[in-house]
């Protein structure tokens, strides 16, 4: 059996005996296809080149997955606990025995998603390391699926996996895009972000775009869109997909960030330029 995985985006692909041409992930305007050509891998061979997961706790009740040396798109996997099971988010495009005895430890998993498609990596070998649990994805995004299984099931709107869990379709990025709410151990609110809305280099500010790699903006209404499907909760933290953090009072730095995006798209600040 040879599930082929996109080695620039870590998404996985079904047994087949030949991989497909392209990764219609990474020919979409939002990613790319590197210049040296379409390459795949398998997570044997990510085995044999090195690669290992790390588990580590980023703040009470939630841990980040990685893997080192990164693979694809390189992000940081959450798991988040709550009393009725844990959620995988954004699931890395590899995992190993390692990976999997220490989440055992945390109390395994009851669910796994993704915020869009870039993040589906191998969504469906994870679910098989634990028992089938549930992939979801979000109805919009369905023929982004790359490896179709019986463990997919579709959501749209908001939707509740678990209680103190909330998947928001929040689009922006992909029409499907979501984040999750978390209430974290502190019951202050903690976002999820993937791609949705992106911590930056300067703390306490996040971007929002419909390609990261080859910076495509969005317009003013889909960023007021994206902020307005989250209105409705609180949350004190929100976490990108690769170690960023907007460590406090994130809601207002969401708030901030856009109005100051907008006002570049708009113009207001053209002066400047
Ligand atoms: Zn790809
Ligand atoms: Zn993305």
């Amino acid at each position: 059996m040879t599930l082929w995985i996109c080695s620039t985006c870590a998404v996985e692909y079904p047994d087949t005996p030949q991989p497909p041409d392209v990764c219609h992930i990474c020919a979409d305007e939002r990613q790319y296809v590197p210049a040296t050509g379409q390459r795949w891998t398998t997570v044997r061979d990510l085995a044999a080149a090195g690669h290992r997961t790390h588990v580590a706790e980023v703040e009470a009740g939630l841990y980040g997955v990685t893997v080192e040396p990164e693979v694809g798109i390189g992000q940081r996997a959450l798991l988040a606990q709550t009393p009725a099971g844990n959620l995988l988010w954004d699931p890395t495009g590899f995992l190993d025995q390692a990976a999997v005895d220490q989440i055992r430890e945390l109390g395994g998993l009851a669910a796994i998603a993704a915020s869009h498609p870039h993040m589906f990596g191998v969504q469906v070998e994870w679910s098989r390391a634990f028992g089938g649990v549930p992939v979801y994805v979000n109805e919009a995004d369905k023929d982004w699926i790359g490896r179709t299984d019986e463990v997919v099931r579709f959501w749209s709107g908001t939707f509740e996996p678990l209680p103190g869990l909330t998947f928001v379709q929040a689009g922006g990025h992909f029409r499907g895009s979501a984040v999750a709410h978390w209430t974290g151990a502190d019951d202050r609110g903690v976002i999820l972000a993937g791609d949705t809305i992106a911590p930056v280099a300067d703390q306490g500010w996040v971007t929002f775009m419909r390609s990261y790699p080859n910076s495509i903006p969005l317009s003013p209404a889909a960023v007021e869109q994206v902020v307005g499907r989250l209105e409705p909760y609180a949350y004190d933290r929100l976490y990108g997909n690769f170690g960023r953090v907007v460590s406090a009072d994130a809601k207002a730095a969401v708030r901030r960030s856009a109005d100051r995006y907008i006002g570049w798209i708009r113009g207001d600040f053209d002066a400047d330029t």
